[in-house]
């Protein structure tokens, strides 16, 4: 950093200029030593800058474990004092996984040697981002004070809030569905699935009674609906038929899925193998059908390829149809000028748009496209100095460079889906190399490029990467005022001091009962069958958040496997 910075000095001043750091150095040393260790200590705590972080999912959790402390006075608020690892809670619905073996109190994973985290048990209930302030209410009742209501100052504030299910305000979700999203949420699951046999083996009833008693419906087929459905299947087919045994035909599960196809984020290998498997293991998977109310009864369908309104009767409803902006964003995206936005937007950064110091990762906000491609634009307006409307091959050439560093996911996109468009631009209709590249034609196949990126999913593995990149930039702050232009001189308007947040993709996986699993892989691999979940074992269970959390989930599937899933009504 140090050579970078002094970039440009000679070797006799870059010794000199070392040499005066270093002395100082030693010159403040000597000074602090004349204070008291109590003085000290309240000097460094007073030039602390102070953090505040809302969460403790993915995001917030991996921002905290690579947090530098010794540089920041750090306070943590969320309702969850825990950190839950999501993906096993279709697990936990069944019982394959117990909540407790998922979940790592707060307090172990922001415990520091260097120094200490607060932590408040409380909801953040407003984001005063002008005055530098977030409300805050706990979650617990005291009889002493209620809901204790306080407030905390901040100098960089990350919101880390995740996101919460979406209804798409269909009616009767919120009050008849089950949804799969937090702890609590897998346990009722797995207490209702347990009521429904209890349900059905009571004396006196019909056939058809028993059989709707046992109607399963899953809303939304993506991964996690789809993981669910095949939980569900393994459980009825492997425990429950053993305690079951009179009721165990009339058991039915019926996935709803908007799409053509389950599994349409993944690639269509993936999604026919699911469907395939999902066919023969008897789960009825409808597709092309949407969900227009749902009641403590029935859950009514339109088929979209027929117009036809369908009345399903159900026992219970899982609705897993994606997520939403949660109220205390949505009001801070309001005071911000966002508040015609559906997402909270940040910079390539994860700088907070319309704001300053505020920064956000994981579900609750999603990188802004549309606002990189006008940076884009204007990086290349601006080195038309002559504005003639047209670069040299060298001067595009030379921004290109720069750009594609800062924006590698353009880079992407522009080699492969329109490479021709580019090529055009380089190369006149008879194939010989222009001279001169027009800068209004780039920007047209930017737009397509526009058009064609995606904002990036909301995953745990999007939030991990996000909030790790965001403590190694908070840890360097310092080192970086050495180099105010950033670790590379970026052409025109753009100067940073660190790069911008890339997401690698580390694959993604789905289970599918049986003990099988499909798996997309970087590089266009696909993986799918029985090996394949061995892979997912192997990989969730490197990925726990700590050894106790691992032995936990180790030692719950070798019960599982040893005396089966435990379906005690508790
Ligand atoms: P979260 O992890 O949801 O954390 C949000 C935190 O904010 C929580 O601690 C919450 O209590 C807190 N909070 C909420 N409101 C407030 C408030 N007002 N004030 C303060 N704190 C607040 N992703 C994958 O990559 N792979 C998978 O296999 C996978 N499987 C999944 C399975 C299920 C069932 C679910 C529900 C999700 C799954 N995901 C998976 C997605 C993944 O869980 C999310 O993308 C991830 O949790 C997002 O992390 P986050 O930190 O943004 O939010």
């Amino acid at each position: 950093y140090l050579n970078r910075a002094f970039n440009g000095f000679s070797s006799s001043s870059k010794i000199l200029v070392v040499f005066f750091l270093s002395g100082g150095g030693l010159l403040s040393y000597s000074e602090s030593q004349s204070n008291s260790p109590n003085n000290l200590e309240h000097e460094r705590l007073a030039c602390k800058k102070k953090v505040v972080v809302l969460g403790t999912g993915w995001a917030s959790t991996s921002f905290l474990k690579d947090l530098d402390i010794s540089r920041y006075d750090v306070q943590v608020v969320s309702p969850r004092n825990y950190f839950a690892f999501t993906p096993l809670l279709p697990s936990v619905t069944c019982g394959t996984v117990e909540a407790r073996s998922i979940v790592e109190p707060i307090r172990n994973i922001i415990k520091k040697k260097d120094g200490e985290i607060q932590f408040w048990e409380a909801e953040c209930t407003k984001i005063d981002a002008a005055n530098k302030k977030v409300f805050c209410r706990s979650v617990i009742e005291s009889s002493l004070v209620g809901k204790k209501e306080f407030a905390l100052d901040y100098d960089y504030l990350v919101v880390a809030t995740g996101a919460e299910v979406n209804t798409f305000n269909t009616p009767g979700v919120m009050e008849f569905c089950h949804f799969l999203k937090e702890v609590e949420d897998a346990q009722k699951i797995r207490r209702s699935v347990l009521d429904c046999f209890e349900k059905a083996i009571l004396p006196d009833l019909t056939d058809e009674e028993r059989r709707i008693s046992l109607h399963f419906v899953i809303v939304g087929g993506g991964p996690t609906g789809v993981e669910f459905a095949a939980e569900l299947h393994d459980f009825v087919h492997e425990d429950i038929v053993k305690l079951y045994p009179m009721v165990k035909d009339l058991v039915k599960i019926t996935l709803i899925q908007s799409g053509d196809h389950i599994l349409n984020t993944y690639d269509s290998r993936i999604s026919s193998f699911a469907e395939q498997k999902f066919a023969r293991d008897g789960i009825n998977v409808n597709t092309g059908c949407r969900v227009l109310g749902v009641s403590n009864k029935e859950v009514n369908i339109k088929v979209k390829s027929t117009g036809e309104n369908v009345s399903m009767p159900h026992s219970m409803v899982v609705w897993s149809t994606g997520v939403s902006t949660r109220p205390v964003v949505k009001d801070f995206m309001d005071q911000i000028g966002q508040g015609k936005r559906k997402v909270l937007a940040t910079d390539e950064w994860l700088r907070v748009k319309g704001c300053e110091n505020v920064y956000a990762v994981g579900d609750c906000a999603t990188i802004d496209q549309r606002k990189i491609m006008e940076d884009i634009g204007a990086i290349f307006n601006a080195a038309d100095k002559d504005k003639s409307g047209s670069l040299t091959v060298e001067e595009f050439q030379e921004i290109i460079d720069d750009v594609l560093i800062r924006y590698p996911q353009v880079g992407l996109h522009l080699q492969s889906k329109h490479l021709m468009s580019v090529t055009d631009l380089l190369n006149d209709p008879e194939g010989n190399a222009r001279k001169e590249i027009d800068i209004e034609g780039f920007k047209s196949a930017l737009s397509q490029v526009d058009s064609q990126m995606k904002s990036l999913p909301a995953t745990a593995q999007v939030a991990a990467q996000q909030g790790t990149y965001l403590s190694s930039c908070f840890n360097k702050r310092e080192l970086a005022n050495f180099i105010p232009e950033g670790p590379r001189r970026f052409k025109g308007t753009g100067r940073h001091d660190f790069l911008p947040f890339r997401y690698k993709h580390l694959g993604s996986f789905a289970p599918l009962g049986g003990e099988q699993a499909a798996a997309e892989l970087p590089g266009d691999w696909v993986s799918v069958g029985r090996s394949t979940q061995w892979l997912w074992y192997s990989i969730y269970a490197s990925k726990q958040v700590s050894w106790r959390t691992r032995v936990l989930v180790v030692s719950d599937w070798t019960r599982r496997f040893i005396f089966g899933r435990d379906s005690s009504r508790i």
